[in-house]
């Protein structure tokens, strides 16, 4: 087994872990390889913030000209702060507080995607006493069978997400006939980590529906939200996803009007393969049967592996030693579902040994916890 050479290894010994490093070489190809997919002038990408708000890969999404989708007032704070435009910023969420749609509107964002009726009054109202108009697409729960396609999360008409699509044309209603609110259009969330691009598809096909029904209202935009999918198996193979493909689903497939405009809002693509979390070997462990690798970092650090039974490729950075013995990797919380990985096959591992948790970009570092006391893990960045 060689080591990849990935990583500046020496550089990180020196470092105090846990700790987040990232390729900000991989993030500007990523980047890159995303505006010249989405080359067509009517498409706009928003980057998803919850997936990554990190102050410096921020910045750089927002350089690379990119817009922001957010579900939380700091998250807009975070955005303007890093240099997004507040009109290219969408905020969405089912629960938006008065203080967040206030402040929203204050910063002039872009569009609020409207995930109920109720929210979509006091929207209204706030705006109306400000004064002005507050840009608003509808959240419409598309009902996607999730039973052909399981990997979707948010599907049908029980979930909390979005609005149910017999409620829409009301809400479409009063949109247009409110004096505070600017119908921007509808906004579609299908689910994460989508790789089979089949949905995307039936996601077009839903909104040409759409669109059909609502012939005589003005759709400025159309969005379409995130969810395209990573390589987690073969980071090495895969580490910038098919873009081209994803693109061009929407672009062949959605029958748009004159001057509309279809909005992206991609997290995990963007940033998951450019991350790793980078941790230490306390202990190795002999048990009954199985040897078991102890780091420094657990699901504190890294919790998509207790929380989703996600698996992320496990590598020892350090040795290159081609013989290999097969362990379990766990970290040092308090809790059994603290497991990055079970058999794994690495080489002859041994205490301090660096393993490296690969396609941690996306969902890592903004899910870290202080649980059990611990400090939350740091960031280095390549140069
Ligand atoms: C989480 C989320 C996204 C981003 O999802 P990814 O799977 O990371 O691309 C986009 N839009 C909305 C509304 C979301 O909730």
């Amino acid at each position: 087994m060689i080591n990849t050479p990935y990583f500046p290894v020496d550089k990180l010994k020196e470092e105090e872990t846990p700790l987040y490093y990232y390729d900000l070489h991989l993030l500007d190809e990523t980047l890159d390889a995303i505006k010249e997919a989405a080359h067509y002038p009517n498409f706009h990408v928003h980057y998803a913030v919850k997936a990554n708000s990190n102050p410096e890969i921020l910045q750089r999404i927002a350089a690379a000209g990119l817009g922001a989708d957010t579900v939380s007032l700091g998250e807009i704070r975070a955005a303007v702060t890093a240099g997004f435009p507040a009109p290219k910023i969408v905020f969405a969420g089912v629960g938006k507080t008065d203080i967040e749609i206030t402040t929203a509107l204050q910063y002039g964002i872009g569009c609020f995607n409207v995930e109920s009726a109720a929210e979509l009054d006091v929207i209204e109202q706030l705006a109306a006493g400000m004064g002005i108009k507050a840009p608003v697409a509808l959240r419409v729960n598309p009902e996607i069978d999730a039973h052909t396609h399981h990997y979707i999360t948010t599907g049908l008409a029980e979930n909390k997400f979005g609005i149910a699509l017999t409620m829409v044309e009301t809400l479409v209603e009063r949109c247009v006939k409110s004096e505070s609110l600017d119908f921007k259009g509808f906004h579609f969330h299908i689910g994460s980590q989508v790789t089979d691009l089949t949905p995307f598809k039936i996601l077009c096909e839903r909104i040409n529906d759409l669109q059909e029904k609502f012939a005589d209202v003005e759709i400025p935009w159309i969005n379409v939200g995130g969810g395209l999918g990573i390589d987690y198996d073969n980071p090495d193979e895969n580490p910038i996803p098919d873009f081209k493909t994803y693109f061009n689903i929407f672009h062949d497939n959605l029958k748009l009007r004159p001057g509309q405009q279809v909005h992206f809002e991609l997290g995990r693509a963007v940033v998951a393969q450019c991350g790793s979390l980078i941790t230490r070997v306390v202990y190795v462990k002999e048990g009954i049967g199985k040897k078991f690798v102890i780091v420094d970092g657990g699901m504190t650090a890294l919790i998509r592996p207790a929380l989703y039974q996600a698996h992320h490729k496990i590598e020892n950075i350090t040795t290159s030693s081609d013989v290999t013995e097969k362990y379990d990797v766990v970290g040092p919380i308090c809790e059994s579902s603290d497991v990055f990985g079970t058999d794994e096959i690495l080489p002859v591992t041994k205490r301090g040994d660096l393993i490296a948790l690969r396609s941690a970009g996306a969902y890592g570092e903004i899910m870290a916890s202080g649980y059990n006391c611990r400090p939350l893990p740091g960031s280095i960045f390549s140069r």
